[in-house]
């Protein structure tokens, strides 16, 4: 077992969002509400939410499943690539949300437990950190970096003052419409950037 964590000594702070980033989200969602696969991606792609296609609220479905919908999520083939290759600029931690605790807050506990499963499954030989919350923005300095594919997210993040990068939709990545090197590329530019 490796911690990644350690080879380096650098102070940034880089946090990484779950969903659309590391694990398929959409592609689970999309099964378990019983959506058409193509027709439905191809409308996110687009920047689309699910829930705005949705004909009952998603959570009202997904959340029956309790953590097993959670554990069920596919990793995207870059997951590792991408933080093997993160490791080496700074310290490395999941930055994912777990829900509102005022809205749903039994949606919650299953997120919670679902996701901490599912990152001490895949990243067990990593050992990089979970931290759940919706307010991603609390973690948000000056040496900060937050990678997610929610253009509000990095908004927010930015404005607390961090930096953020902006993770393209993933299926533009599987689809080949963008190459994950060019992604990765790009999002190592936007680091070195960083004033330390
Ligand atoms: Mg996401």
């Amino acid at each position: 077992m490796v911690n990644k964590n350690n080879l380096n000594s650098s102070n940034i702070q880089i946090f990484v969002d779950l969903d659309g980033v590391v694990a398929n989200w959409e592609k689970r969602a999309i099964e378990v509400l019983g959506m058409d696969f193509e027709s439905t991606k191809n409308i996110l792609k687009t920047g689309v939410d699910l829930e705005d296609i949705c004909e009952v609220h998603p959570w009202e479905i997904l959340d029956k499943k309790h953590n097993e919908f959670w554990n069920e999520l596919e990793l995207f083939p870059w997951a590792y690539q991408m933080i093997e290759k993160l490791c080496e600029f700074g310290e490395v931690s999941f930055l994912s949300s777990g829900g509102n605790i005022y809205r749903r807050p039994e949606g919650v506990g299953n997120a919670g437990l679902g996701k901490t499963m599912w990152v001490s499954d895949k990243f067990k030989n990593y050992q990089i950190p979970l931290i759940l919350t919706k307010h991603k923005y609390f973690c948000a300095g000056p040496n900060s970096i937050l990678i997610d594919d929610t253009a509000k997210k990095i908004d927010e993040f930015t404005r607390y003052g961090g930096h953020g990068f902006l993770f393209p939709h993933p299926y533009k990545i599987l689809d080949g419409d963008l190459k994950f090197n060019d992604v990765l590329g790009e999002l190592e530019t936007k680091i070195m950037l960083i004033d330390k």
